[in-house]
């Protein structure tokens, strides 16, 4: 054999090494994520699917979760804030090690704040693909789930939330100026198929859709922004909580083809417990307005 021959093969052998090595080895990666939702998986395993800031939704399989000392259930448990690490798998990735950094107790420990908090993540998980990263929505959440262990307002803060994330989605509801004419408005007869409000000449006919008044129009306006202070100071009476509730609920259900579970779930907790609001003020809408 001559010695340009065995190069060849010392070359040719080296190279098949590597490629052994490389194959044997699993890609890994880390996320700064939030549990959306946990199923049960494989006996003692959870099927979790995480929002993260990284790659946006990622669902991985967290084994031997239900077993005593786990040390990924901590990071399992929904809404918990944590820095995650997985390795790639042919189905579904693996969380491999787990660090939290803030576990959201106090909404574990209130139904009514459970249940909006709940709203949220399944918005995110039913409206959100694999591997798609919204901008901005991340830290919202984040946000979003720091004001609900303590707000006074959680129904009006996950109203909020729901606007926002329509607004960064492109798909919130136009309500200063008339969807047919483009005439400059403040609230009208909203109508789901439209997307927004229609001026009075531009109504079709009565009962089209419900009416949102301009008061209405300014509070939602105030809380699509999802500025936490100016959130903390609204005060909102029943007739526009009225018309914000179907709002919300008619936009999404039409643009988004969907109706949350755990709103429905936190409403009627809501409807046995809540204390009337106080009615509006001529026009209703924000007070620090
Ligand atoms: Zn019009």
């Amino acid at each position: 054999m001559t010695r340009d021959c065995r190069r060849a093969l010392c070359t040719a052998g080296r190279r098949l090494a590597s490629l052994a090595l490389r194959r044997r080895t699993t890609p890994t990666y880390s996320a700064t994520g939030i549990t959306l939702v946990a199923r049960e998986f494989q006996g003692t395993g959870r099927m979790v699917n995480f929002y993260t800031r990284e790659r946006g939704l990622v669902v991985a399989a967290a084994r031997g979760v239900g077993k005593p000392g786990s040390s990924l259930a901590p990071a399992v448990e929904l809404f918990t804030l944590s820095t995650l690490f997985f390795a790639e798998g042919r189905g579904a990735d693996r969380l491999t090690q787990a660090r939290v950094i803030e576990p959201f107790y106090a909404l574990r420990r209130d139904m009514t704040r459970y249940g909006y908090a709940a709203c949220a993540c399944e918005l995110i998980l039913r409206t959100t693909e694999q591997d798609q990263v919204v901008p901005g929505l991340f830290q919202m959440l984040v946000r979003y789930l720091h004001a609900m262990e303590e707000s006074g307002e959680p129904r009006l803060l996950s109203w909020a939330f729901e606007l926002a994330y329509l607004e960064m989605s492109g798909l919130a509801p136009v309500l200063d100026r008339c969807v047919a004419c483009d005439r400059p408005v403040t609230g009208g007869v909203y109508l789901a198929a439209q997307g927004g409000v229609l001026c009075p000449d531009c109504v079709p006919g009565q009962g089209q859709g419900p009416h949102i008044s301009p008061g209405t129009a300014r509070t939602l306006a105030t809380m699509r922004e999802f500025d936490l202070d100016r959130l903390d100071r609204l005060r909102v009476g029943e007739r526009t909580r009225g018309e914000i509730a179907r709002l919300v609920r008619e936009h999404i259900r039409y643009h988004l083809d969907l109706t949350l579970k755990s709103e429905k779930f936190v409403e009627s907790l809501e409807s046995w417990r809540r204390p009337a609001a106080p009615e509006d003020g001529p026009g209703g809408g924000p007070d620090d307005q």
